[in-house]
């Protein structure tokens, strides 16, 4: 069995607090399941047994009040800062590259007392849902070794999986926590745009990224989320809202509570195995009282090319800064500077990076920028008003997270639309802001895992973490 919710961050904490366990045997349990399992699955790219082990000694030392995350080992997708130790996003541009500072989300799961444990696999600058566009992947699937544990965040997803650790954070751009999660049998959270800083997350596409938790149980995903989110000085796009208590809100009641399923959208071409444990998800939370409805969501249809012309848009201008000159990558034995920017930016990124840059450069230049960029954000704010209107009749919008479950390692490799398609469900929560989780809802025949995805209401994750929470107990 790759995981158990009895190790879950809450119940090991408990443990440390009642003296069961020591921060440091804990860390200790983490390193060593990292040492059996990983060889195979892959999940890390950095561990840092030393600085794990000396960190846990210090909280078991220490008499002063304890945080929310005492002893807890957490993992973190490699385009997440810590001061000092590598942070590559994937790729070889940013192979040796040693931030010199944390990330906001960093310093505060420290200060909750976690144990930041190392740096997960993931795709180039976050840009693919396989882990196999990463420099040093790719990750697999704890299920089923040869198929893809999903990406970018893949890597974070396996070590949850895998009970590595019992928490981990990854970004989610266009579904990179979301379709992992779903892949490998994990609860997954991407907040509302605003709720987490950015402020260390290598950027991809900035008004879409956002990071979040993987879990292996709802309640510590919003245990985790009630220690990273919040307002940051540090990164202007981190709201001034203050957040709710997102634990407290799991009551595990959900009577009454109105739920839209978009069916237009889903006919296009989800698995019937996947198909069938949502129309199960579906029953399962009529029978906890919610009420379920179809719902128009019309816009979302082209949710897939609106999300690759922003996305792409938005990464050709934060990859410029890779030039060889202020990060990373140098090629050597060039003759000027043109020639070094050009080597350095051919040699130092991967395909997928390029090709993504290239449509990203094309869809803004002079000329088409009307007809692509333009037109895809018009389409854009249609897909976040057509959930404005859905969210005047029901309280949470739910989907598939993915039209398929996790496809064997190389399936996709050579083809980037089908990778793309992967996105399908996963792209419209971040173009229009929203928060969504995926949790797990069931197997398909050949044991891999099916995940429900929940979208709630601008800065109401604890809907959907209610919702998530309730359904989640039925399996239990
Ligand atoms: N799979 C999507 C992509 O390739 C989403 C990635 C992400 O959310 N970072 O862009």
């Amino acid at each position: 069995m790759p995981h158990s919710s009895a190790h879950s961050a809450r119940a090991l904490r408990d443990a440390i607090a009642n003296g069961q366990l020591t921060a440091e045997a804990a860390c200790q349990a983490a390193l060593d399941r990292i040492a059996a399992r990983d060889p195979e699955l892959h999940a890390f790219h950095t561990v840092f047994a030393e600085r794990a082990l000396e960190r846990a000694r210090a909280l078991d030392r220490s008499t002063g009040p304890r945080g929310p995350l005492h002893g807890v080992p957490i993992a973190l997708k490699d385009n997440i800062t810590v001061a000092g130790t590598v942070t590559t996003a994937g790729s070889k541009m940013l192979a040796t590259y040693r931030p010199p500072y944390d990330a906001t989300v960093v310093e505060r799961l420290e200060a909750a007392g976690a144990i930041v444990i190392g740096k997960t696999i993931c795709d180039e600058f976050s840009m693919g849902s396989s882990t196999e566009n990463c420099a040093f992947g790719p990750s697999r699937n704890p299920w089923n070794p040869e198929r893809a544990p999903g990406g970018s965040s893949g890597g974070s997803a396996v070590a949850v999986a895998a009970g590595m650790t019992p928490l981990a954070l990854g970004s989610d751009t266009g579904g990179s926590i979301r379709q992992p999660a779903a892949f490998c049998g994990v609860v997954g959270l991407k907040p509302t745009y605003g709720r987490v800083s950015r402020y260390g997350l290598i950027a991809y596409a900035s008004s879409l990224d956002q990071i979040g938790p993987f879990a292996t149980t709802v309640r510590d995903a919003a245990l985790c989320l009630d220690v990273i989110s919040g307002p940051d000085p540090k990164d202007s796009t981190a709201a001034a809202v203050e957040p709710p208590k997102f634990e407290a809100a799991l009551t595990g009641d959900i009577a009454g509570l109105r739920v839209g399923v978009p069916r237009g959208w889903l006919r296009e071409g989800v698995d019937t195995e996947v198909m069938a444990r949502f129309e199960e998800s579906l029953a399962t939370l009529e029978r906890l009282g919610a009420v379920v409805s179809e719902i128009e969501l019309p816009h979302s249809r082209v949710a897939v090319p609106v999300y690759y012309l922003v996305a792409t848009a938005e990464a050709s201008a934060n990859l410029a800064r890779f030039d060889g000159v202020r990060y990373g990558y140098r090629a050597p034995d060039s003759r000027d500077l043109g020639e070094m920017y050009d080597r350095t930016r051919d040699q130092g990124f991967g395909p997928e990076v390029k090709r993504r840059i290239m449509l990203g450069t094309y869809v803004l230049s002079a000329g088409y920028y009307d007809a692509y960029y333009v037109k895809a954000q018009q389409v854009r704010t249609l897909i976040r008003r057509d959930f404005d209107e859905a969210f005047a009749d029901v309280d949470v919008v739910a989907t598939p997270t993915t039209p398929t479950a996790a496809f064997p390692l190389g399936a996709l490799r050579d083809d980037p639309l089908k990778m793309y398609l992967a996105d399908t469900f996963t792209v419209s929560a971040p173009l229009a802001g929203l928060p969504a989780i995926s949790v797990p809802c069931g197997w398909t025949d050949d044991r891999l895992p099916v995940g429900l995805q929940l979208t709630g209401r601008a800065w109401d994750e604890a809907t959907i973490l209610r919702v998530a929470d309730a359904f989640e107990r039925t399996r239990h």
